[in-house]
């Protein structure tokens, strides 16, 4: 039977970047992904000439969050980033870059004046609830707005929390966004985050990879120390054999074994593989997925001019948009425009009719696009594995069986994405130094 230090199961962005961290850490690591490809939700793949990404991504965080992080300790080879440029608000035909500050939100007229005040003091309300000691984890958002503001400006605010936390304003605590940046649950990150708002520039520290997602992909792969990492694709693992500690890892084709497993797949599915106490399986199953439907359009004519992405926040559903060849013209052939338009979806969904909406919301944006269309193609995704929403639970790094640890969106609260795939694996390893085993 083959014998590994370490077991990762996944090679999602965090199973690699747990691979590569514990490699270079002297570890021997065996991989097993059960796709036939590697990078799960972030990766990049051909459609006739055009290079598309799972999703539209900015990777965010790029000076001093935690991919940067581990960026900086474990790759040998550095993906590059192109800025992402401006965040455009639309409401119809007009369009406006989004105010990150309180002096721009005061200028910024796609809302009505009367509401902008009413919202700004909804926020001296939230500093008011923090100071009460109210529980900024289960306030949502739509409690301390006001009722009276209009559709527009609540329909903005929703799109927020759909696009950062997958939910509505009712579903999204008031935390979600006041503990962004960090951990600590304590004033000095509450007054960070309101001379944030005074100041702020925007997201300056945000890019895309030049090439598209795979370019990160490979970058953690090529980073591999020789002989330390072994990857297996098409192999799904079906069991965990442990008895006071880990033992055997059951595959369709294999047994292996090992000192420790890195989980990266849905928490929720973990108690599928391995026995579990009901406390913690019970927690598991409260977690809530976030769904996504993603649109790439490749067009003859560039539509789309600004260096930066649209946030369309009238239309049903709601959207993002991307013109992804914008930061890299090399994704699209002969010059032409390529682009993705990122969607919500609700809970339960038709896919066909959900495709047929959020198609005819882009047609109804841009008649004109119809006549440019040469590559239309469709993607829904998981883009988070955990809302962090009001009513949903998260899982841990930590399980109750030793040696077992888990990675993922579903495992770690802070800040969202890569960001926050980067920060659960930083926290096992951690964990795994606390524990001993590194
Ligand atoms: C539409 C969309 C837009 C996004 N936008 C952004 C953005 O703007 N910025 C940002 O930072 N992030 C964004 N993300 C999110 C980001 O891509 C993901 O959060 C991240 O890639 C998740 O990585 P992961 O490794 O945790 O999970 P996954 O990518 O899901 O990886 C898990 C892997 O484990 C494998 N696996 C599961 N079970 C088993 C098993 N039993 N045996 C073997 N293998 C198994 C799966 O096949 C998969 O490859 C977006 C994602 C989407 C879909």
């Amino acid at each position: 039977m083959d014998y590994y230090d370490v077991i990762v199961i996944g090679a999602g962005i965090s199973g690699l970047l747990s691979a590569l961290a514990l490699a270079k850490e002297g570890k021997s690591v065996l991989i097993l992904e059960k796709e036939d490809y590697i990078g799960g939700v972030c990766r990049s793949y051909e459609i006739d000439g055009y290079r598309l990404d799972t999703g539209p991504h900015a990777i965010t965080r790029l000076e001093n969050g935690p991919f940067k992080e581990l960026m900086d300790e474990y790759f040998d080879v550095v993906p590059r980033f192109v800025p992402f440029g401006k965040y455009y608000v639309r409401i119809q035909e007009d369009i406006k870059p989004f105010p990150w500050n309180i002096n721009a939100w005061l200028k910024f007229s796609l809302i009505p004046k009367t509401d902008r005040l009413l919202i700004m003091k909804s926020l001296f309300n939230t500093l008011y609830v923090l100071n009460t000691g109210k529980d900024s984890a289960t306030t949502p958002i739509s409690d301390i707005l006001p009722s009276n503001i209009s559709e527009t400006s609540r329909n903005f605010i929703n799109w927020l929390c759909y696009f950062t936390v997958g939910t509505s304003i009712e579903n999204t605590p008031i935390s979600r966004f006041i503990d962004n940046k960090t951990n600590k649950r304590d004033s000095f990150s509450y007054i960070g985050q309101f001379y944030d708002l005074l100041i702020s520039e925007g997201a300056t520290d945000q890019g895309y990879p030049k090439g598209g997602l795979q370019s990160i992909i490979n970058a953690i792969v090529t980073s591999f120390p020789k002989d330390k990492v072994k990857l297996k694709t098409g192999e799904e693992v079906v069991k965990i054999e442990h008895s006071d500690k880990i033992e055997n890892v059951v595959t369709s084709q294999n047994i292996y074994e090992c000192d420790t497993i890195i989980y990266s797949g849905f928490a929720s599915d973990l108690p599928n593989m391995v026995d579990l106490p009901f406390e913690h399986t019970e927690h598991l199953n409260s977690i809530k997925k976030i769904n996504s439907l993603t649109i790439w359009l490749g067009l003859t004519k560039k539509i789309f001019e600004n260096h930066g992405s649209e946030m369309w926040v009238n239309t049903n559903p709601f959207a993002w948009v991307v013109p992804t060849s914008n930061y890299d013209p090399s994704l699209a052939p002969n010059g032409n425009q390529l682009v993705s338009f990122a969607f919500t979806l609700p809970d339960e969904y038709d896919v066909d009719e959900m495709r047929k909406r959020a198609f005819n919301t882009i047609v109804e944006m841009h008649p004109e696009i119809e006549n440019y269309i040469d590559m239309v193609h469709y993607q829904e995704l998981i883009p988070e594995k955990a809302a962090w929403s009001i009513n949903s639970g998260f899982g841990d790094v930590k399980t109750p069986i030793k040696n077992l640890y888990c990675v993922g969106t579903d495992t770690e609260k802070r800040s969202a994405g890569v960001s926050r795939a980067a920060y659960s694996v930083l926290r096992c390893l951690d964990t795994m130094r606390s524990d001993g085993n590194l």
